[in-house]
C-alpha cells in the first residue's frame, strides 16, 4: 500500500522551492541537488562549515532520531557532500547515507511510508536490491537567509505509518539541526572577527616599513615596562640610537636607497636584543630601545654591541656599498631613579646629541649634570 502524509507530490515541492524569493539564488542541477562548487561558497557565506567533517552535535542528533522515530538510521544531509560519509563511527552507513544523497532535495517534507508504491522511488537500486530500502521521510534544513542547506532523513527497511506528530517531531529534529548550523556560523563569524581584530591591532602597532614597534607601540611598551620593573625594584634601561649623516644617503642614493637603508639597520640593531626587549622606531631614523632589568652597564654593553653590529660591515644597498654608523644615548633608572619615562628619554636624547657633538659613531651614557 502506498501512503504517503505529504500534501505535495515532489514535481510541485520542486516549483515552490524555486518560487521561494529567499532560495531563489540557490542554483539547482536537474536533479534538483545543489551543484558541488556551489555548496562551500554557500556554506562559508553562512557559516564556514567544513563540509566533510563529523560534527558531534550532528551525530547527537542523528542518534536522538534514530531512537525517537526507532528507524534502521536517521541521517543528517548537507549539501552535496556527506558530512558523516568519512565517519568510522557507529552510526556510519555509506549505503543509508548514498541513498539519501540520491533522493533529490526537497524544500517541502518528504513522507514515502513504503518505497515500493513510491512513483519515484519504487525503481531505485536500493529499493529494487540490497539494502531494499521500504521507508523514507525527509525535512528540509535552512539556514538563516532561508536558503536550502540540506535535509534530517529517516531510512527503515520496512514500511511505516508516519502520524502527524511523527512529522511534527523530525520537524523540530530539523530545528536542531538549523540552530546547531546557526550556532556554528555564528561562531565561525566571530572567530573570523577575532582574527580579523588581532591583525588589525597588530598592524596598529608595527612600523610598516622597518617591521619594528612603531613610536605608539615602544612608548606603551616603556610605560608598562617601567611599572613592572618598579614593582620587581629592578633597573630598567634605554638606548636612543641615531643614524649618522643619513640625509646624505638620502641625498645621494635616493628616498628608496634610505629605506632600504632603514630595513637593514633594524634587522642588525634586532639582533643585538634579547626577545624581553623591545626595539622601536622612535622617528625618521631614530630607535628606542628598551631594555627591562638591565643596569647602565648592561645597556651600554648593548649599546656597543649595536654600534659595532652596524659599523663593523658595509652593507649592500642595491649597488652601492654604504658604510653606515650609528650614535647612542643611554639613560637608566640606576642614573635617575624617581625619573619618569619622558624624563628618561629626554635624557637618553641629551646623551646622544652629546655623541654626536663627539664625533659620531659613538655610545654615551646620560650624565645627571647633562641634563
Ligand atoms: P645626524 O648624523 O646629525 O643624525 O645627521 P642626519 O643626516 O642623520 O640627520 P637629519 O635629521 O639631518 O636627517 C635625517 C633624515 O632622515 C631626514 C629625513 O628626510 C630622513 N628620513 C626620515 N624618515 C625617513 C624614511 O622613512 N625614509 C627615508 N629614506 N628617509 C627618512
Ligand atoms: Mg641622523
Ligand atoms: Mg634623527
Amino acid at each position: 500500500m502506498m501512503c504517503r502524509s505529504r500534501k505535495r507530490p515532489r514535481t510541485i515541492a520542486r516549483t515552490d522551492r524555486s518560487s521561494h524569493s529567499a532560495r531563489s539564488h540557490t542554483k539547482m542541477t536537474s536533479s534538483g541537488r545543489l551543484r558541488q562548487a556551489e555548496i562551500p561558497m554557500l556554506m562559508s557565506e553562512q557559516a564556514d562549515v567544513p563540509l566533510g567533517e563529523v560534527d558531534p552535535e550532528i551525530v547527537r542528533i542523528r542518534r536522538i532520531g534514530k531512537r525517537l522515530f526507532d528507524v534502521a538510521n536517521c541521517i543528517v544531509t548537507l549539501g552535496s557532500t556527506a558530512p558523516d560519509s568519512s565517519s568510522a563511527g557507529a552510526l556510519s552507513a555509506s549505503i543509508e547515507t548514498a541513498f539519501c544523497y540520491s533522493v533529490p532535495l526537497s524544500g517541502e517534507p518528504v513522507v514515502v511510508t513504503d518505497t515500493r508504491n513510491d512513483q519515484m522511488l519504487a525503481r531505485h537500486r536500493l529499493v529494487v536490491g540490497a539494502p531494499y530500502v521500504r521507508f523514507y521521510a525527509a525535512h528540509p534544513i535552512y539556514n538563516q537567509d532561508r536558503v536550502l542547506i540540506g535535509a534530517v532523513n529517516l531510512i527503515d527497511y520496512a514500511p511505516r505509518i508516519f502520524r502527524d506528530s511523527d512529522r511534527q517531531m523530525l520537524a523540530d529534529l530539523a530545528a536542531l539541526v538549523e540552530r546547531e548550523m546557526q550556532v556554528r556560523s555564528m561562531s565561525a563569524l566571530q572567530l573570523d572577527l577575532q582574527r580579523k581584530n588581532k591583525s588589525l591591532r597588530r598592524k596598529s602597532l608595527i612600523d610598516p616599513l622597518i617591521g619594528t614597534w612603531n613610536r605608539g607601540a615602544i612608548m606603551r611598551i616603556l610605560t608598562i615596562e617601567a611599572i613592572r620593573c618598579d614593582k620587581a625594584g629592578a633597573p630598567l634601561s634605554l638606548i636612543v640610537a641615531d643614524l649618522d649623516y643619513f640625509k646624505k644617503i638620502n641625498d645621494t642614493y635616493g628616498h628608496p636607497a634610505g629605506d632600504a637603508v632603514l630595513v637593514k639597520v633594524a634587522s642588525r640593531l634586532r639582533s643585538c636584543i634579547r626577545p624581553q626587549e623591545a626595539l622601536g622606531r622612535y622617528g625618521g631614523e631614530e630607535f628606542l630601545v628598551v631594555l627591562p632589568g638591565s643596569s647602565i652597564n648592561t645597556a651600554m654593553a648593548v649599546a656597543e654591541r649595536m654600534r659595532r653590529a652596524i659599523a663593523s660591515q658595509p652593507e649592500a644597498i642595491g649597488d652601492t656599498t654604504l658604510n653606515l654608523t650609528i650614535s647612542a644615548g643611554i639613560a637608566s633608572t640606576d642614573l635617575f631613579p624617581s625619573a619618569t619615562t619622558e624624563e628618561l628619554i629626554s635624557r637618553a636624547d641629551v646623551a646622544l646629541y652629546a655623541a654626536k657633538d663627539a664625533g659620531r659613531n659613538c655610545v654615551m651614557r646620560a650624565q645627571p649634570d647633562l641634563s
